[in-house]
């Protein structure tokens, strides 16, 4: 089975993510770990897609290609996918790619978050470097300053959440990742959540369709 978590960035799909593998068997997939574990690595492309990441812009659509295809490639398995597709060419070519593999993208949920709580969140949001756990001191915050509950490993910012790139996102993601849900729309089990909640709340809501789909 396949799901994907859409939503513009800080709608919360790490987070629901996180308690949906709490919760369910799912392999989690983020194009933006993907990323940041190839930038980290020092890959051929990490020049590149660095660069990119840190104006705020999107990666090529064959470049996210490259890195999730054989992330989503075995039809026993159950994927959580976050953060892709991004643009109307990668959902055309994820459904094309999950058909020859016998696969299809079962639902998809759609998290909305207005643009000034974005803005807000983001600016607050921390990070595991490590197991990833995601924090916001202003919500969220961890027991200890930059501290992870979860694995004790410093909890980082990350460089495209100040302000000027977290408004070249939002605009990107109008502009480019929203038309996908026309597409979404159409084809069916496309299911929208209001995101502007506390993550317990939106999980709730998010459990509720898997259960139908399940
Ligand atoms: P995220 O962690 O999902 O917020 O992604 C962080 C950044 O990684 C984005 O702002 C983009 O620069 C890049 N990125 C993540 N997923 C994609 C994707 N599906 N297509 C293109 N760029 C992506």
């Amino acid at each position: 089975m396949v799901i994907l978590l859409m939503g513009p960035p800080g709608s919360g799909k790490g987070t629901q993510a996180e308690l949906i593998c709490q919760h369910y068997a799912f392999e989690h997939v983020s194009t933006g770990d993907l990323i940041r574990a190839e930038i980290a690595s020092d890959s051929e492309h990490a020049g590149a897609m660095r660069a990119l990441i840190n104006r705020g812009k999107l990666i090529s659509n064959e470049l996210i290609f490259a890195l999730i295809i054989n992330k989503v490639c075995d039809s026993s398995k159950n994927y959580l996918c976050d953060g892709f597709p991004r643009t109307h060419e990668q959902a055309v070519m994820l459904d094309d790619f999950l058909s020859l593999q016998g696969m299809k993208v079962d639902a998809a949920v759609n998290i909305t978050v207005p643009d000034m709580v974005i803005v807000q969140r983001l600016s607050g949001r921390l990070t595991c470097r490590v197991c990833k756990s995601i924090y916001n001191v202003h919500y969220n915050p961890p027991l200890l300053p930059d501290v992870c509950d979860n694995c004790s490993s410093p909890l980082e910012k990350r460089t495209d959440d100040s302000a000027d790139i977290v408004a070249a996102r939002l605009a990107d993601y109008h502009v480019q990742s929203m038309p996908i849900l026309d597409y979404l729309g159409r084809k069916g089990g496309l299911f929208y959540v209001a995101g502007d909640r506390a993550p317990g709340d939106v999980f709730a809501e998010v459990e509720k369709i898997l259960k139908k789909d399940h």
